[in-house]
């Protein structure tokens, strides 16, 4: 059995049926979101059905996003129900070049109440890669339960933790996005990120874009982690892994670039965590970075063919069918 364990929000994303501010949309569609949650099924399509440590509202919100979830091939066992909290809602909106602003709902929801210790000994040192996201660290319990799990797959032998800091800076009120990031760095071996996610994470001037990746990348490792993932939306994605990565073989530190596949994007809500399914379901099988990072990118470009985040991630099948095709 292989021993993947995602850990953080899943919700319920409002999404407009429509372009235009949120005073004016009428019509939204419920769909199953939350950035580790895709990460989830991003996995399960993929044949590694990972544990998902989550908490939803004990009401219809959290029916649905269980039901959800489970129908994608998502371990259930970590998945808990709070009789004494909602579940959190986020509605979104999109201008008319399809750039997309969240409203989340989300005071003492749920998954802000994830609880330190939910995720036993035995399970941790059955493990071989945990992966958490940015979002739960804004709100207590969540955040002490999150660092407590990342701190404790840091001291199971071979273990792997990654880490995408997901950035929503506006969402951290009593604690700092900066301080955090970096705190999580420190724990984390792998960090998948866009150049925009390390300007809010104060690792990158505030005029870094895509074309700056190597210098990004680098700076990343000098925060602890061994690998560095950026994605470059359309353009694909690039990877550094220090000597200390297991999948570098050689003394120095190992770039490696892919230009992504083209596809005529319907909806990228999500490519990223697609990206890092792709990632750690390659990675944890031993695939060399470089395959990696193509594996990941065709998982990503093929996520955003289809509205939603979830409904276009793939299975082997699909992503083998569309590498044949363009490589
Ligand atoms: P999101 O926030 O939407 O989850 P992100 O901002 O974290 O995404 P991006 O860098 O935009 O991440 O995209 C992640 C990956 O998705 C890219 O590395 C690429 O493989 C794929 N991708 C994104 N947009 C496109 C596109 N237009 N065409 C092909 N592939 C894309």
């Amino acid at each position: 059995m292989t021993g993947l364990l995602v850990a953080g929000e899943t919700l319920i994303d409002l999404v407009p049926e429509g372009h235009g501010p949120l005073d004016a949309t009428e019509t939204f569609h419920r769909r199953a979101g939350g950035a580790p949650a895709n990460v989830a099924v991003g996995l399960a399509r993929l044949g590694d059905p990972p544990l998902f440590w989550t908490r939803v509202g004990d009401g219809p919100f959290g029916d649905y996003l269980v039901r959800t979830l489970a129908e994608a091939g998502v371990r259930e066992d970590l998945i808990e129900r709070d009789p004494d909290a909602d579940t959190t809602l986020v509605f979104v909106s999109l201008d008319p070049d399809a750039e997309r602003a969240f409203s989340f709902h989300r005071n003492g929801t749920a998954d802000t109440r994830m609880r330190p210790g939910s995720v036993g000994d035995d399970t941790l040192a059955e493990t071989e890669w945990v992966h958490a996201g940015g979002v739960v660290l804004a709100d207590e319990p969540s955040r002490t339960a999150t660092f407590d799990l990342l701190s404790r797959a840091n001291d199971v032998d071979d273990a792997v933790v990654s880490f995408d800091p997901n950035a929503r800076p506006e969402l951290f009120e009593g604690t700092d996005f900066v301080d955090t990031c970096r705190r999580a760095f420190g724990l984390a071996d792998v960090v998948k990120a866009t150049a925009e996610d390390l300007v809010a994470a104060g690792i990158a001037d505030p005029s870094a874009d895509d074309d700056d990746a190597p210098a990004l990348a680098s700076a990343v490792c000098d925060r602890g982690p061994h690998t560095a993932l950026l994605t470059r939306g359309p353009d694909g994605a690039l990877a550094r892994a220090t000597p200390e990565a297991p999948w570098n073989h050689t003394d120095e530190p190992l770039v490696v670039e892919h230009e992504g596949y083209p596809v005529e994007p319907v909806d990228t809500t999500g490519a990223g965590d697609a990206f890092t399914a792709g990632a750690i379901a390659a990675l944890s099988t031993g695939e060399p970075l470089s395959e990696a990072l193509a594996f990941a990118n065709a998982v990503a470009a093929r996520s955003t063919t289809a509205k939603g985040a979830m409904t276009a991630l793939p299975g082997r099948s699909d992503v083998e069918a569309m590498r044949a095709e363009t490589d």
